[in-house]
């Protein structure tokens, strides 16, 4: 028996195996698989070419959608944030960033998180469980929703992002299937290049992301330039340390051939200085790498505050002066929340409330 709820967590293997024990034909599972990735449609009904009998066979083993819109905030730069309820009464938080032609979604894959990185919302709430990659897919199927109201020709979502609330590779197994999905020629078609998976640094699972040639990009949050510095800002460092990481990722980049982004939050005092800048060079001029630099935002961490522009412009000079590539990325929809978990942890703190209040 399949251990997935939602229809659209199923590989077509999967699908076809459970379509034969339930007595119906398994090439029903590539028309079912069409509907559901290509098609987008919103209830078994839709799927015209399948038998009702088989739709409701389907409809009472599978949902067809595991969340719902709880809110959709809108920034001020055209960044859009879904908080959205999963079927079992939790939030989870999708965040889609436009730019020129590009749609690129920030999702979530796990509820909650149990990496406790000090500058992060979402380490706040713990960790709950892991999204099946249906649910991950939904979020993206709900983008692509979403972009349909404004025009019937508009495109689709170009650009996937885990880095939305949870560690991804603590999700291996889901993450992997949604990229294959999102991979897959007859469903999204989506080119490898354009899905980033973002670990913190857990570093076995680097490796075994290169083992299940999983397709996508990996990006590491590297966000500090020494142990000291790395541990107290991310504890998974205690576990596996900066050359141990690093050491994952130089094998990620001799086994794909592909860089790795390093994603770097410049903090007061503590990432973004002169030193941090010079270990920065260190650590990435021997790498094919590229540097992702983005200002601090609200951090729960009140001992944690963003530098000023003129320590963040020494910064990006010593950088750029080693020749190597760093952007400093804009903190997108600040006025919306969102940074990661900042939405769904508001929601928790107010359902808390209420709970306190009844
Ligand atoms: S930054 Fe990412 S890995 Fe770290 S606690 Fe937040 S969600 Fe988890």
């Amino acid at each position: 028996m399949v251990k997935y709820q939602d229809i659209k967590s199923l590989t077509s293997d999967e699908l076809k195996k459970w379509l034969r024990e339930s007595g119906e034909k398994s090439f029903r599972a590539e028309q079912i698989q069409n509907w559901l990735f290509r098609g987008q449609v919103k209830s078994y009904d839709e799927m015209l070419n399948v038998p009702p009998s088989t739709r409701d066979q389907l409809a009472a083993a599978f949902r067809i959608h595991s969340l719902t819109e709880a809110d959709c905030s809108e920034s001020s730069d055209g960044t859009l944030k879904w908080l959205f309820r999963t079927a079992d009464g939790h939030h989870i938080e999708t965040v889609m960033i436009p730019a020129n032609d590009r749609f690129s979604v920030c999702v979530s894959t796990q509820i909650g998180c149990a990496m406790n990185c000090a500058f992060c919302r979402t380490a706040k709430m713990g960790f709950t469980r892991n999204l099946e990659a249906g649910e991950i897919l939904e979020q993206i199927i709900r983008v692509n929703w979403h972009l349909k109201t404004l025009s019937e020709d508009a495109p689709e979502v170009t650009n996937i992002i885990f880095m939305g609330m949870g560690e991804p590779l603590m999700n291996l197994e889901n993450v992997h299937r949604t990229c294959c999905t999102l991979h897959n020629q007859k469903l999204f078609n989506m080119g490898r290049k354009r899905m980033t998976v973002s670990t913190s640094g857990v570093v076995p699972r680097i490796k075994e992301l290169v083992d299940r040639n999983t397709p996508c990009c990996l990006a590491v949050s590297l966000n500090g330039t020494n142990d000291e510095m790395r541990s107290r800002l991310m504890p998974v460092n205690k576990t596996w340390n900066l050359e141990a990481l690093l050491a994952a990722t130089d094998e990620y980049t001799r086994r794909t051939d592909n860089y790795v982004t390093f994603e770097f939050v410049l903090i007061k005092d503590i990432t973004c200085t002169e030193q941090a800048a010079k270990e920065l060079v260190r650590i990435a001029a021997p790498r094919r790498c590229k540097i992702n630099a983005i200002v601090l935002n609200d951090s729960s961490d009140a001992e944690l505050q963003p530098p000023e522009a003129e320590e963040i412009d020494r910064f990006l000079e010593i950088v750029r002066a080693a020749k190597i590539q760093i952007t400093l990325r804009n903190p997108r929809g600040r006025d919306i929340l969102a940074a990661c978990g900042q939405l769904a942890y508001q929601q928790r703190k107010v359902e808390h409330a209420d709970t306190k209040s009844a």
